[in-house]
């Protein structure tokens, strides 16, 4: 009775979707960071990093709802329901994501079921992982000698039921960035080779991008596999595919400090030549 008076009345909340970026807490937009000291609750992913977390209101209500590869927390559709739900009982429900939310983030699916439910929303962009990799590891996507473009691609699992475009992506004047690729390095290795790709293309797998714990593995494509296996890799990682990668040598500035992995002060100059 009291939930069908409630959705009589309509929601009285409204939902911000808000872009984390890639976990250091000043890549946080002014936007994203004002709407979250105003939210009522949040909902947060695995992604975001505990500096950010650390900036929510004591007395909001925090709400983790994240995935991790191989681990499955809330599903997709609770998490939508979710946040109509939380809608209906509260002002200012912050739906807080890593990176920018519609990049890989299923942010697009979130807003069509709160379209659905008549729920007010805004959305807040976050700098998404592939550009924080690339600014702190000192890799740029696209230059004019290298990389005429850059294309960012999913290497989750549903490559059976999604073929993969191999032939578009083994353009050697494009890069490629591969988003949740770590475990399937093998396949893509394999594709882009088989598709004419270079094996000779460097690659970086880059862990924890923008941390003081970011570490950066550098070898060559026809090594993605190896690079990938390395046992001192942390999640979340992202690889960057493509001539670019070279320039690390020379723009690579960031000096994280390991703080939260002893071994990773000099994995993180790396670099790992496979
Ligand atoms: N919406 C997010 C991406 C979510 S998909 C964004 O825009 O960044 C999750 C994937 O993002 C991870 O598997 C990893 O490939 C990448 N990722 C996110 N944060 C990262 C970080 N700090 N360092 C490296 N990769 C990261």
């Amino acid at each position: 009775m009291e939930i069908l008076s409630l959705l009589g009345q309509g929601a009285k909340g409204k939902v911000w979707l808000v872009g984390a970026g890639p976990g250091d807490v000043e890549l946080l937009t002014l936007k994203a960071w004002r709407i979250l000291k105003s939210a009522d609750a949040v909902l947060y992913d695995a992604l975001v990093s505990q500096d950010i977390l650390d900036l929510i209101p004591k007395d909001a209500e925090k709400i983790a709802v994240g995935k991790r590869a191989g681990k499955h927390s809330a599903a997709q559709d609770e998490i939508n329901q979710l946040l109509v739900t939380k809608a209906y009982t509260r002002k200012n429900v912050v739906r807080l994501k890593g990176g920018d939310p519609f990049i890989f983030g299923r942010g697009g699916e979130e807003l069509q079921t709160l379209v659905e439910a008549g729920v007010e929303f805004e959305v807040v962009p976050g700098i998404t992982a592939a550009s924080g990799t690339s600014a702190y590891a000192g890799i740029p996507l696209t230059h004019r000698d290298y990389a005429q473009g850059v294309t960012f691609i999913t290497g989750h699992c549903q490559l059976e039921s999604r073929p993969m475009d191999w032939q578009g992506y083994a353009n050697p004047n494009n890069t490629l960035v591969v988003y949740m690729g770590i475990l399937n390095a093998g396949i893509i290795r394999q594709g882009l080779i088989d598709a004419g790709r270079s094996p000779q293309t460097p690659v970086a797998i880059v862990s924890k991008a923008t941390t003081q714990s970011q570490q950066c593995f550098i070898g060559q494509l026809d090594s993605l596999e190896q690079l990938a296996a390395n046992p001192q890799l942390q999640m979340p990682a992202l690889m960057i595919i493509g001539e670019v990668v070279a320039l690390a040598d020379s723009l690579n500035w960031f000096q994280p400090k390991g703080e939260s992995a002893p071994d990773t002060a000099d994995a993180a100059k790396i670099v790992a030549k496979v």
